[in-house]
């Protein structure tokens, strides 16, 4: 791919509703005029505003080449499982701390877009726990139950996920502290669409959601789930692809950034059937459209960051202050 190739795709994801050409990212003024290779002037008289196709985007201040980024794109979407940055590094021949910071922009780009998502028909919603490790013993008999809290390492995190069942067939997840009743609830109240049915299993943080939609609930202690209706298969499909990735790609994801990774994984759960053109496509205008990063931006000359609570999405404040790994 040439870099001028890679640049119409920046053009095309970023001014997409205005057939590629661009236009004003301030004052919204169409007539605008090149000053020179790449950047541009809006004409109106009170805005003059100066800009290029990544301005005001989490992908502003790039170092990197238009067409090493598309291919750093096309590269995390490749696999399903998710893309580790000490590959990135190696495929592009870029830094470390470039790949690092390029792949978790991208994460927030696709986290940030759950804030609009309305899950229908029947969700099925469960936990996952990561981080902090205890070895399951072979013995049925002496497993003790992870759940318990006095089982817990202190680095331990669950990501709570919610899924459609039947034709939509889109995921939710995000990261807890615990699989909390409160997160469990904001989640389904902000989105779940009324008159969507729920399934849970009898885990107690789902007690209180019976008053937010018509539920189900099954018991995992079970050999078998009763009814198919009270299944959480599509959950649980959804977490074992996770868990491949938490082990095989991804080594220390408990944290603050967890709950970018169970977004990303979710994302990678609802397009793993579209062509990678094409999510690549859909993904570099999810981060054209997504504003200039606070998480990530001078993440590595300011390292003081780097132990700060994350901005944005957020089902719950306060929820992503959780223990960080
Ligand atoms: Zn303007």
């Amino acid at each position: 791919m040439k870099e001028e190739d890679a640049y119409r795709w920046f053009e095309r994801a970023r001014w997409h509703d205005n057939g590629g050409k661009p236009y004003c990212p301030v004052c919204g003024n169409l007539e605008v005029f090149s000053i020179r290779r790449r950047r541009f002037r809006c004409t109106a008289k009170e805005c003059k505003h100066e800009f290029s196709v990544t301005s005001g985007t989490i992908l502003a201040n790039r170092k990197l080449k238009f067409r090493t980024l598309v291919m750093a794109i096309a590269l995390a979407v490749q696999s399903v499982k998710g893309k580790a940055a000490t590959e990135l590094k190696r495929q592009l021949g870029v830094d470390y701390k470039t790949a690092f910071v390029l792949l978790h922009k991208l994460r927030e780009a696709i986290a940030a877009q759950r804030e609009d998502l309305k899950l229908d028909d029947v969700v099925e919603m469960d936990g996952m726990y990561v981080g902090g490790h205890i070895r399951p013993e072979n013995k049925a008999e002496d497993r003790i139950d992870r759940r318990l809290a006095e089982n817990q390492t202190g680095k331990r995190m669950a990501i709570i996920v919610m899924r459609e069942r039947g034709d939509g067939n889109r995921t939710l997840a995000a990261a807890a502290p615990d699989e909390r009743g409160d997160v469990a609830w904001h989640l389904v109240r902000n989105h779940v669409r009324d008159g969507a049915g729920l399934c849970a299993d009898q885990h107690k943080s789902y007690d209180e959601l019976v008053g937010l939609a018509s539920m189900v609930r099954n018991d995992h202690g079970k050999a078998y789930v009763e009814t198919p209706d009270a299944s959480t298969n599509q959950a649980e499909s959804f977490f074992s692809r996770a868990r491949r990735g938490e082990i095989g790609i991804y080594h220390h994801v408990a944290g603050k950034y967890l709950d970018w990774y169970a977004a990303e994984w979710a994302w990678r759960e609802d397009y793993r059937r579209m062509d990678f053109r094409s999510l690549a496509k859909g993904l570099l205008r999810q981060a054209l459209g997504q504003p200039v990063s606070r998480n990530m931006a001078g993440y590595w000359q300011r390292p003081n960051k780097r132990d700060q609570p994350l901005v944005g999405w957020n089902p719950l404040s306060g929820m992503q202050t959780a223990p960080t790994g």
